[in-house]
């Protein structure tokens, strides 16, 4: 045998192996929503360890925290920055959430792109640099129908490397049929894992259910997604109460979905169409301090999880948290569909319980509604340009489908 073909056989062999091992790790009927309330009642060590991390700490401690995650990132992930841009394809959704602008009640401004809308804002995208996309839809079986998501990943693929989704929750094996068109990375954020809480915040539509989007991240790992990144929306429910179940969550995926790399997200609300004066409720929210000592906690108990930071947050505290243990951002981000290019706009309506409603006369903003404000409003170049300065490498590429080509 040459050396090339031991070679291939080689691969055969540990790939036979390892599919072996990845299906004897496929045991039915375990789930993790399954497991939730056990888990948080008896959490596992390394869980055990991260509640400790958020118990209160002094400046001195905290400092010494943010220390031990600086030095674990870069050792991890060496001075590296990952660029990413979120591509809003539609603001129509049959979903109440209380916390979010494109609920179906909102009487918003409303567009679904078409296919060559949604490639001339992936080219303006491209044309800043950037490789890695995420697709973002609220969730309506009518505007974001069945193959509608497959044209527009097969429109993108051949320019954009990195596809993402963040969309309604799906079935294994309609995840599967994205990935096999060219998705490779899912978004999923709890909202709350506080389940009374979330009952009450989800009114209508089928995200009024709490387990079935739980168990998300393990059915998109059942359809093929390399990459998952889990969350929770802080400020819904008491911020340490979420930090450890997504905590522990992430232990579980770790264990269980082990093929797949994950990233975490702690987004903070944020002033939104239905509640533009939404301020921060001190019983339940976040502060920038307990935002430092989340990032470091997780970082010293999950120091392989990429840490996602969004332009939610203000620049200033943006710039302080890059070197802590932060790994992947988005930039001059539009949370609207078409706001890079105003693609869209001609198509603006209303919906009444999720039913299209034309508008009886002109609107008076003439683009889609966004589903936030966002705070750091800096284009990504000049972000780029400033961890540059303090010595980082940004990434706007990382992955490329070729590697995967036999
Ligand atoms: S959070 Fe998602 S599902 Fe809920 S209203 Fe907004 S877009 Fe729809």
């Amino acid at each position: 045998m040459t050396p090339a073909a031991f070679h291939l056989a080689g691969n055969a062999i540990f790939r036979k192996a390892f599919d072996k091992i990845a299906s004897s790790n496929d045991q039915s009927g375990v789930s993790f929503a399954n497991q939730f309330d056990s888990l948080m009642e008896a959490p596992t060590p390394l869980v055990r360890r991260f509640r400790k991390l958020l118990e209160a700490r002094s400046d001195g401690e905290l400092e010494k925290m943010a220390q031990q995650s600086q030095i674990l990132t870069r050792r991890n992930f060496g001075k590296t920055m990952r660029f990413f841009a979120p591509l809003y394809l539609s603001n129509e959704c049959v979903n109440n959430c209380q916390y979010c602008g494109f609920s179906r009640d909102n009487p918003i401004l409303r567009t679904t792109l078409s296919i060559p809308q949604v490639v001339a804002e992936a080219k303006h995208l491209h044309n800043l640099g950037f490789r890695n996309i995420l697709l973002v839809a609220g969730e309506h079986p009518k505007f974001v129908s069945d193959g509608y998501l497959q044209e527009c990943i097969d429109a993108l693929k051949d320019l954009i490397p990195t596809i993402g989704i963040e969309v309604g929750p799906m079935e294994d094996d309609q995840y599967g049929e994205l990935v096999e068109h060219g998705a490779e990375g899912l978004i999923v954020y709890q909202e709350t894992y506080h389940q009374e809480t979330y009952e009450v915040l989800h009114t209508a539509g089928p995200k009024k259910k709490f387990h079935w989007r739980l168990d998300c991240p393990e059915r998109a790992y059942a359809g093929g997604f390399r990459r998952i990144g889990i969350g929770a929306l802080f400020g819904l429910a008491d911020w340490k109460y979420e930090a450890i179940a997504l905590a522990t969550h992430l232990d579980y995926l770790m264990k269980h979905c082990w093929k797949a790399s994950f990233t975490i997200a702690f987004p903070r609300m944020r002033p939104h169409a239905g509640n533009y004066q939404y301020t921060p409720d001190p019983a339940l929210s976040l502060d920038d301090r307990s935002l430092v000592q989340l990032i470091t906690a997780f970082r010293m108990c999950f120091p392989q999880v990429g840490i996602v930071l969004s332009t939610r947050e203000p620049a200033p505290l943006r710039d302080s948290l890059f070197p802590l243990g932060v790994t992947h951002i988005s930039a001059g981000s539009q949370t609207d569909p078409g706001g890079y290019t105003g693609a869209g706009t001609d198509d603006l309506h209303l919906t009444v319980k999720g039913r299209r409603v034309e508008l009886d006369e002109p609107a008076s903003c003439d683009r889609a509604t966004g589903q936030f404000e966002i705070d750091d409003k800096r284009p990504a170049s000049d972000i780029a340009h400033l961890l540059q300065k303090q010595g980082f490498d940004p990434v706007w590429k990382d992955w490329d489908a070729a590697i995967l080509t036999p």
